[in-house]
């Protein structure tokens, strides 16, 4: 059997706030680990652009992964990307971001709903209907997957980090799946990719996001996209989860997993 082919896109460098190692570094531990590709995405939150200094922080991310990826070339394919949070509070800086430099991926967040001046992780769930919620995060995504500038729809069920992770509130996605078709349906009719993020299962909430059962029914609606990244912030765990996340892709259909380069989507066996 061709050995698995892991690939990983979405990892943080200390370009990130919360990250911790170099893009060289992080590549070196990804050839040690045995992948085959790896995206750099580091953080750029556009509500806080100017006031965060992302400016400075995407050019030196770009910068150095552009020295790795010449220096890991014919070796392993490092791929230069960026998760914009808040794509949609800036429409105008995002494009600007996005075509000034030549990215391979572009991943979309929303780390910041709307109606909340505090990130998704500082949100008090106790006291919210988080049915509500969900619908209301949805709705956004639904905007963001309508937007040109970003490629990949990053840890679509995020908030259940803290939800089912911290507060341990059960979760029925029955309850919301009208909102969670809305979604779907936009995000294939966009042709964007829906990722599956491997970092819940290093956490508290031990799952995917988004879980099998959303993945499934992407599948079902007509879904051909898919991509896989840990979302690590830092080198040793890059890849993580990869190969649960190719499984579970398997399990619901998906014989393909995508990757970008230069912005243009391309294919690889999941032959996990
Ligand atoms: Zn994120
Ligand atoms: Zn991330």
């Amino acid at each position: 059997m061709e050995k698995e082919r892991k690939i990983d896109m979405h990892v943080h460098s200390d370009n990130s706030p919360d990250g911790t190692h170099s893009p060289m570094f992080i590549c070196e531990q990804a050839v040690k680990n045995n992948l085959r590709a790896v995206a750099i995405t580091d953080h750029c939150e556009i509500d806080s652009y100017k006031s965060q200094r992302y400016d400075s922080a995407i050019f030196h991310s770009f910068f150095e992964t552009n020295k790795a990826k010449v220096a890991f070339q014919g070796q392993f394919l490092v791929l230069a990307g960026i998760e914009i949070g808040q794509p949609l509070y800036d429409v105008g800086l995002t494009e600007n971001i996005v075509t000034s430099r030549r990215y391979d991926i572009v991943l979309g967040s929303i780390h910041r709903p709307e109606g909340f001046d505090c990130d998704i992780k500082e949100i008090d769930y106790s006291r919210l209907d988080v049915y509500e919620f969900m619908r209301s995060y949805f709705f956004q995504l639904e905007e963001l997957a309508r937007c040109p500038f970003i490629d990949i729809m990053s840890h679509i069920t995020c908030p259940m980090r803290r939800i089912q992770g911290k507060y341990k509130i059960d979760f029925d996605y029955s309850k919301i799946s009208d909102a969670t078709d809305r979604l779907l349906l936009a995000i294939i009719e966009n042709r964007k990719t829906l990722e599956i993020n491997t970092s819940g299962l290093r956490q508290d909430m031990k799952r995917t996001m988004p879980d099998t059962e959303i993945i499934k029914r992407y599948k079902e609606l007509g879904g051909e996209y898919i991509t896989v990244g840990s979302d690590s912030h830092n080198a040793y765990d890059v890849g993580c989860g990869i190969t649960e996340g190719m499984l579970i892709a398997k399990k619901c259909g998906f014989d393909k997993l995508s990757f970008y380069v230069n912005r243009q989507i391309l294919q690889i066996d999941n032959n996990v």
